[in-house]
């Protein structure tokens, strides 16, 4: 048997480093909501216990450095389970993007296994595995539009956003989260309000949420890479309603209402990028 599982991008509407932990972790406020980018993972069981992990892009590590890999072990261990398995991702979010890309292909190896063998794991259950390879897996797991807090791992389900247009441009430049965590001093930066954010969506007030969207991210990777904010520039000139930085980066989108005035900012937009999407928000 052959299962399919969809492993969707999110995009930050907001992210706020609030300050540095004793244990080293930053504490977090975030809002982030999923979009229709997404990986694709198949699943098959292997009479051998062992575990295959293939993809279609060839940079990437298929051992236990690569998410689902992880997923996998973590889960088959958990569960007793000896059959083998073998995953195939067809990756169509770029990576290292500021996307989530690892986070959401591990999210979706949970939820495809646990379908596979019929395991009703509860989604408690799923996310103190996920938890395990990253902070971000929580949110993937429960997806739509949430709002994040701790170091990332505790996620409150919103409404979805207001439906709307998303334009994601990903440049030619690599960006390492944990470099700009160790480069940042939270004290300096400016502070999204977040909650003000989450209400905003609450309420489904688009004005509103534009108005309170942020990222004090891009007070640190902006002037590393001036291209970040030139695509944002560029943006808010073609019409977006919005433009900001997902996560880490690079990856910079636009909210628009209006398709045209999206396809606008697509067509400005490919010449000065190779990597440009036009998707929605996931409902
Ligand atoms: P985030 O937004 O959570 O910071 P990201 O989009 O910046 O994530 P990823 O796409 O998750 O970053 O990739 C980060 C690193 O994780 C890559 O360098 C890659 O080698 C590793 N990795 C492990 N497993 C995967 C996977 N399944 N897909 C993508 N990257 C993976």
């Amino acid at each position: 048997m052959e299962i399919i599982e969809k492993a969707p991008a999110k995009i930050n509407l907001g992210l706020d480093v609030l300050y540095k932990r004793e244990d080293g972790y930053h504490e977090l406020e975030m809002v982030m909501s999923s979009v229709d980018l997404a990986d694709r993972l198949t699943f098959e069981t292997l009479p051998e216990d062992k575990i295959i992990v293939e993809t279609n892009k060839a940079f990437l590590p298929i051992d236990k450095r690569n998410n689902v890999y992880q997923a996998a072990a973590i889960l088959k261990e958990r569960c007793g389970i000896k059959e083998g398995i073998k995953i195939s991702i067809t990756k169509n979010i770029p990576v290292a993007a500021g996307l989530g890309g690892g986070s959401t292909d591990c999210a979706a190896a949970l939820r495809g296994m646990n379908r596979l063998w019929d395991l009703n794991l509860s989604l408690e259950e799923l996310v103190a595995m996920g938890i395990k390879v990253g902070t971000d897996v929580p949110y993937c797991l429960y997806g739509t539009t949430s709002f994040i807090s701790g170091k990332g791992e505790i996620v409150q389900s919103l409404i979805p956003m207001p439906q709307c247009w998303v334009v994601l441009v990903k440049p030619q430049i690599s960006v390492s989260t944990r470099k700009i965590f160790q480069q940042l001093k939270a004290e300096e930066l400016p502070h999204p309000d977040m909650r003000k954010l989450s209400e905003a969506i609450l309420n489904q007030d688009y004005a509103s949420m534009i108005q309170y969207m942020g990222n004090n991210m891009e007070d640190v990777t902006i002037p590393k890479h001036p291209v970040v904010q030139q695509i944002k520039d560029r943006m808010l000139k073609y019409g977006a309603d919005v433009a900001l930085m997902s996560g880490s980066g690079p990856t910079v989108f636009a909210l628009c209402r209006k398709h045209s005035r999206a396809q606008r900012i697509v067509n400005g937009l490919k010449g000065f990028c190779e990597e440009v999407y036009l998707v929605r928000t996931l409902k």
